[in-house]
């Protein structure tokens, strides 16, 4: 889960190691871009082998992970009210109020508004973005 390189206690390697990681990510993806625009397209990951290895060490341990977590998400007082992570939600699990947000219990950790938050205001399992 790559999204969730942001939260600090889910970190399994320093801040700059993860630097290295988005780099070379993005390198991957710009190549893949290429790729796809000679007509070349990837096929990583779509194998049954590779659908059963995501099934179960991926999408089923998130399953179960999520549920203990789905109304633990922190919003500090650094908040301003933009909305931003309100409407990227997928699960339209953020509502703003008196220009706060606050989050309801239908997270399933996909961290995008902890990723995009401009003010770093979101948490969910570390204290700090
Ligand atoms: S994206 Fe951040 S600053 Fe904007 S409303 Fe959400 S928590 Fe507040
Ligand atoms: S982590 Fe994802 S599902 Fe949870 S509140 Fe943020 S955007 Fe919504």
């Amino acid at each position: 889960m790559p999204d969730s390189v942001c939260d600090s206690k889910l970190l399994k390697k320093t801040v700059e190691e993860n630097r290295k990681i988005v780099i070379e990510a993005d390198k991957k993806i710009e190549k893949t871009v290429q790729n796809i625009q000679n007509g070349i397209y990837p096929k990583e990951g779509i194998h049954f082998v590779s659908h059963m290895i995501g099934l179960f060490g991926q999408r089923l341990w998130f399953y179960h992970k999520t549920s203990h977590y789905s109304d633990q998400l922190k919003i500090s007082d650094s908040c301003v009210g933009c909305g931003l992570c309100s409407q990227i939600c997928p699960m339209k699990n953020i509502q703003i109020n008196n220009q706060k947000a606050s989050a309801g219990n239908r997270c399933t950790m996909c961290y995008r508004c902890i990723s995009r938050c401009p003010q770093k205001a979101i948490t969910l399992i570390g204290d700090t973005v």
